[in-house]
């Protein structure tokens, strides 16, 4: 691996050029080309910072400084004092802009006299201001900070600070860092992709692609401790249609509602990673005793699903009741207050052997094989069916033991696991579909409007949007200012006005203009009447009728949080533009039936 060379100027010229497109053609070429300039010791590094990151997800580790400290070492090297950088932010809700602007203001051309900053030192650095923790941690943290800053540019301290404090956001997905890797390289996305989804770590990928090509990628398998990226279910809304998808039989299971986890195993030492890889080992003690117990492989992958139950009744909990067991403190008792059963539903890797590839009714015979069963510790409940009216009834017995619906999965010799991808081999067919929509939405905030009255200076509706893939852009659906609790209000003010914007991101298309704008972040469940055609939303423009997008009609907050989702895992356009199609099914079914 050769020396880094790459001034951390010339990455930031093309982060300029990154930022200034939204085609995702044009943000792939220029990646290409970074790519290209870059040595492999480099290429990895320069994946992580594009996506604003430091290390894969499941290594916890984050940039994220606090923009108190920021602000800090900024002072330090500008010599402005704290009343003038606050106002600036006010101004530009960007303090990258605002560190640009302040040192580009500065009279002393330090920079001239001092050695250029490479991507290799600037990573080094962040990587220690990351790192440090306990006593003195704070002022190591500034004053590594501060240092960086002396030797940069001013536009380079836009991007030094938008990186610290976790703001990057240059707009490009990992699948565009894929894309451009499998440019570079004259093909082999394909290959690419799967080294992705088995390792989830775009650096390693990335440096892997650049020292020993795509066949070097290509050899980048499942490792105990390094999370594989979850394969995910399409949906449908009739029994029929999921039987013809599936060429008329499929492997029906209960859709537990509880948190996915993947369990990786190595002798007594286990391991759980939450559906977007992060490590939550430490918050599960009981469910690491129950996998070291209850799974006799010596090495072993395998997904379940983990659900609260009430230990008087033994009755399964809705997903919210989970979410008492996020936390840093008493994990013990919460342990016991709300204690969760396992549904294991894929097993990927046992005992040397990588099981990704054989049919899901093999990978569940070996997944049984290993598990030693109790009450708490089980399969999913499953059967196989061909028949319409079958389904049906396993699809009521499943919604009355207390599930959202079920899961049909392709038992055909294709039916392998398809990491990272969400697919018709998997196919969700929830209990509310069957009518009319009172199925919930995952939606992102892009905006909020400010409330009236009592609820006036306090955020009172936000402006909601569904993901288009195909775009990679955030459509808006909906204004929901119904089911908040005053603390759902307070606790919306407090995280969202700090990170308003005074302009539209531009990854988010909208007509309306609502008073602040929010970068697409925040996933909210939200449960609506109907889709209807709206003259003012995005999401679906012109698909269904020319001038008219599609909109989700009383929209309501179901008071969750979608927390364990990305924006990208938000309900897509797609999926809202299918919903509305099914609706007109029922409803003309219904005509018919009453025409009869
Ligand atoms: P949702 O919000 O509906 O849970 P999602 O986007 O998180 O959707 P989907 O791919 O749509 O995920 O649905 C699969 C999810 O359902 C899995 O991530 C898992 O958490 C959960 N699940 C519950 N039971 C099963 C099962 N038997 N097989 C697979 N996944 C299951």
């Amino acid at each position: 691996m050769g020396e880094g060379r790459l001034d951390f100027s010339r990455l930031v010229s093309f982060y300029e050029r990154l930022e200034a497109t939204t085609k995702r053609l044009e943000m792939r070429d220029i990646l290409v080309e970074l790519f290209r300039e870059s040595e492999p010791g480099e290429a990895g590094k320069i994946a992580y910072l594009t996506l604003g990151e430091l290390y894969p997800p499941h290594t916890g580790v984050e940039l994220g400084m606090a923009e108190k400290l920021a602000i800090r070492a900024l002072r330090l090297v500008s010599g402005v004092d704290e009343q003038r950088v606050e106002e600036l932010l006010r101004k530009t809700g960007d303090l990258g802009l605002v560190a640009e602007q302040l040192l580009s203001s500065k009279k002393t051309q330090m920079t001239l006299s001092l050695e250029e900053l490479t991507v290799e030192k600037v990573y080094g650095q962040l990587e220690r201001i990351a790192r440090f923790a306990g006593e003195g941690a704070m002022e190591m943290k500034v004053k590594t900070l501060s240092g960086l800053l002396a030797q940069a540019s001013p536009k380079e301290a836009k991007y030094l600070i938008r990186l610290v404090t976790g703001k990057m956001r240059l707009g490009v997905a990992d699948m565009t860092i894929i894309d451009a890797l499998a440019a570079m390289s004259g093909g082999g996305k394909e290959e690419i992709e799967r080294a992705y989804n088995l390792c989830s770590d775009i650096g390693l990928v990335a440096s892997t692609v650049k020292s020993a090509g795509v066949e070097g990628a290509s050899r980048i398998g499942m490792r105990f401790g390094i999370p594989v990226r979850p394969m995910l279910a399409e949906r449908l809304t009739s029994a029929e249609e999921i039987l013809g998808k599936l060429d008329g039989t499929g492997f029906a299971e209960y859709k537990y509602d509880g948190e996915r986890m993947q369990i990786h195993k190595q002798n007594s030492h286990v391991l759980i990673f939450s559906r977007r890889q992060e490590n939550i080992t430490s918050q599960f003690p009981d469910v690491v005793e129950m996998c070291r117990r209850g799974l006799k492989a010596r090495e072993a992958i395998a997904e379940c699903e983990a659900v609260a139950y009430d230990p008087d009744t033994g009755d399964m909990l809705p997903f919210q009741e989970l979410m008492h067991r996020r936390r840093k403190y008493d994990i013990e008792k919460a342990a016991q207050l709300y204690p969760v059963s396992l549904f294991f539903f894929d097993a990927l890797y046992v005992d040397g052997q990588p099981l990704i590839d054989l049919p899901l009714l093999e990978r569940r015979k070996m997944l049984e094989s290993i598990l030693e069963p109790s009450e708490n510790f089980r399969l999913t409940e499953g059967i196989v069916v061909s028949d319409s009216e079958n389904l049906d009834k396993f699809m009521l017995k499943a919604v009355e033991a207390g599930c959202e619906g079920v899961i049909v999965k392709d038992i055909s010799p294709k039916s392998v696991y398809r990491a990272g991808a969400r697919g018709w081999l998997w196919i969700k067919y929830k209990r509310s579909y069957v009518s009319k929509l009172t199925d919930t939405l995952d939606l992102v905030v892009v905006g909020a409007f400010y409330g009236k009255g009592k609820r006036s200076g306090k955020i009172g509706t936000l402006l909601m949007a569904a993901y288009d893939e195909d775009a990679d852009v955030f459509k808006t659906v909906c204004k929901v200012g119904t089911g908040f609790k005053d603390e759902d209000l307070e606790h919306l003010t407090e995280t969202l006005t700090p990170i308003a914007l005074s302009r539209k991101p531009a990854r988010v298309e909208s007509i309306m203009e609502p008073d602040i704008w929010v970068r697409p972040e925040m996933v909210l469940e939200i449960v609506g009447d109907e889709i209807t055609l709206s003259p003012i939303h995005t999401c679906g423009w012109g698909a269904i009728r020319q001038d008219a997008g599609l909109a989700v009609r009383f929209p309501r907050f179901t008071g969750r949080y979608r927390e364990d989702k990305t924006p990208e895992d938000a309900t897509t356009v797609k999926e809202i533009m299918e919903m509305y199609k099914s609706q007109l099914k029922v409803i003309a079914s219904g005509e018919e039936s009453e025409a009869a």
